[in-house]
């Protein structure tokens, strides 16, 4: 299993901002908080670890692979659930799930068919599969996400504030999808609700203002925080 090696990344937006300041962490595989309040740099680290944006400086290793210079490569074994994921209300899950895995390369119709299946049932939402998204609650919206973003079965999934928006119910059943999606892979979950960290991350770092302040494993750290 590859860690995630994130060493002096730094980003300054045109504005003069500076959204990352010689950001340092090691993230090993498992479930992974990035806990922060609104503006730390959280969304500005999770884009650039998604490939999405270029930092100033630094350097990001998934294993052996260069994610800012492999850019390619990354993204077949990349998932990323941005904070607002955009849908289409008037597809149905089904269908939304078929378009996305054919972009993403899946050109057999029975090899696509198993594999929305597959994360139709893995998200629970395969009895919803014929309903338009329009209709979909927030958790489910987020649940549909989750599906879309596991297309390739990537390594390294990205989770950018998911829980703001969902029940408590619906907030309990998202983050056990990702706690079992993080046996298989890389999750890392960026949020400002410490619990969602203290409850199902193994580490988590602290970012503020663009710096991390600390770095731990959750049961040493949740005794300090
Ligand atoms: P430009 O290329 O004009 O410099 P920016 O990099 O400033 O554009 O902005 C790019 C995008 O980010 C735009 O969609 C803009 O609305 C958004 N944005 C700009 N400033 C902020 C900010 N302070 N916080 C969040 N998003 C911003
Ligand atoms: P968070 O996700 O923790 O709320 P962000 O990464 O969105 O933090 O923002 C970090 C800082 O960078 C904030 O001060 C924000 O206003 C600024 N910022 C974010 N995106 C842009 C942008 N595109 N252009 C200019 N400033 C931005």
């Amino acid at each position: 299993k590859d860690c995630l090696l994130i060493r002096n990344v730094c980003k300054t937006y045109a504005n003069g901002v500076q959204a990352l300041n010689n950001i340092s962490l090691t993230i090993p595989p498992g479930m992974y908080g990035l806990l922060g309040p609104n503006g730390a740099g959280k969304s500005t680290l999770m884009r650039t670890l998604a490939t999405l944006q270029e930092p100033d400086q630094g350097q990001i290793f998934l294993g052996e692979t260069d994610v800012i210079n492999q850019k390619e490569e990354v993204r077949r074994t990349l998932g990323y659930l941005p904070q607002e994921f955009g849908v289409y209300p008037k597809a149905t899950a089904e269908e939304l799930l078929d378009y996305f895995a054919v972009l993403k390369g899946f050109t057999n119709r029975a090899a696509r068919k198993e594999v929305t299946e597959g994360l139709l049932k893995q998200t629970n939402l395969w009895d919803k599969r014929k309903q338009k998204l329009g209709g979909y609650s927030g958790g489910m919206r987020q649940r549909f996400g989750v599906a879309v973003a596991l297309l390739g079965n990537p390594k390294l999934l990205i989770v950018d504030e998911p829980t703001a928006g969902l029940d408590p119910a619906e907030r309990v059943r998202f983050l056990n999808l990702l706690s079992e999606l993080s046996e298989q892979s890389v999750v890392i979950l960026s949020t400002h609700i410490i619990e969602d960290v203290s409850e199902l991350c193994t580490n988590l770092a602290i970012i503020n203002k663009g710096t991390i302040l600390l770095e731990a494993q959750t049961d040493k750290a949740v005794a300090d925080i």
